[in-house]
């Protein structure tokens, strides 16, 4: 049911520190240790969950008891933090045939095919890794000139597998835009072990910019752009209250969007997530 990782994921490093004990409040109630590789700084589960065990661990956030203010703040975080998202996408690619990784309800597909995409979707599913691999692993030959991989590559297993398949799947000219929540960002930090970015055991790899970097290096892929996701660190907030139970405070909301907008604005600030931008 759990396995133990004796060498970091990413870059085989054999020493790991203690980093946190955290929590899975959606779910089990159970506790996990993460730990921080001592070379590339990656934190990663372990011991984690087995792959094939994880559909005991899902959870559905449930907003039909929510009040009506309530269910509407939630729609508008999600979707500023999904529209600003594919606006950083849409700075560096015209619409062209794209692959769609996301985990998202085939959310973005659906956006993307509305605004004259030739979107290819294979979403990530959690609970079928193996499948997710070989429908991935089947037309080689196929190309594309954008890949979209949004909020999702933490969760995967086999990450190095599926980098080495994305490298291949992009033309020598196209984009793979990967965004991914950042375990060094003052929110993480603030909040500690009740982070909602850790979401464990259902995420396995925390990155930070550097750890992102030399992960990328050993996969030959380049960094174009790292470019900060301000409107995460408010849909996490308000996930946060969700899951410990707080009441759900507009004013205070409100407040975190005033914080938020003041950190977007200093460009030494740690954002709560990064989409990057990379060409091979
Ligand atoms: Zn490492």
């Amino acid at each position: 049911m759990y396995e133990k990782l004796e060498q970091c994921p990413s870059c085989k490093h054999t020493q790991f520190n203690n980093f946190l004990i955290c929590k899975d409040l959606l779910a089990s109630e159970e506790s996990f240790a993460l730990v921080r590789c001592t070379k590339c700084q990656l934190v990663f589960t372990n011991p984690r969950v087995s792959p094939d065990h994880l559909k005991d661990y899902q959870f559905s956030l449930d907003m039909g008891n929510q009040p009506f203010l309530v269910r509407q703040t939630y729609k508008h975080l999600y979707f500023s933090f999904y529209k600003e998202q594919l606006k950083s996408v849409f700075n560096y690619s015209q619409p062209t045939n794209i692959l769609d990784l996301s985990n998202h309800h085939l959310s973005y597909s659906r956006f993307l095919s509305n605004k004259g995409w030739n979107v290819t979707s294979q979403p990530f599913d959690i609970n079928n890794q193996d499948t997710f691999l070989d429908s991935l692993s089947k037309d080689k030959t196929q190309t594309y000139s954008s890949i979209l991989c949004l909020n999702t590559l933490q969760r995967i297993y086999d990450v190095k597998r599926v980098i080495k398949l994305l490298r291949k799947k992009l033309n020598p000219e196209g984009y793979l835009f990967i965004s991914l929540p950042n375990y060094q960002s003052i929110e993480a930090k603030h909040s500690q072990q009740s982070w909602p970015g850790y979401d464990v055991p259902r995420t396995q790899y925390h990155f930070n910019q550097q750890a992102f970097s030399i992960f990328l290096k050993a996969n030959k892929l380049n960094l174009i752009d790292a470019i900060p996701i301000t409107t995460y660190g408010r849909y996490l907030h308000f996930i946060q209250q969700l899951v410990l139970k707080e009441k759900i405070s507009v004013k205070r909301l409100i407040e975190k969007t005033r914080q938020s907008n003041k950190l977007a604005k200093s460009d030494t600030a740690d954002h709560s997530m990064y989409l990057y931008v990379l060409s091979k």
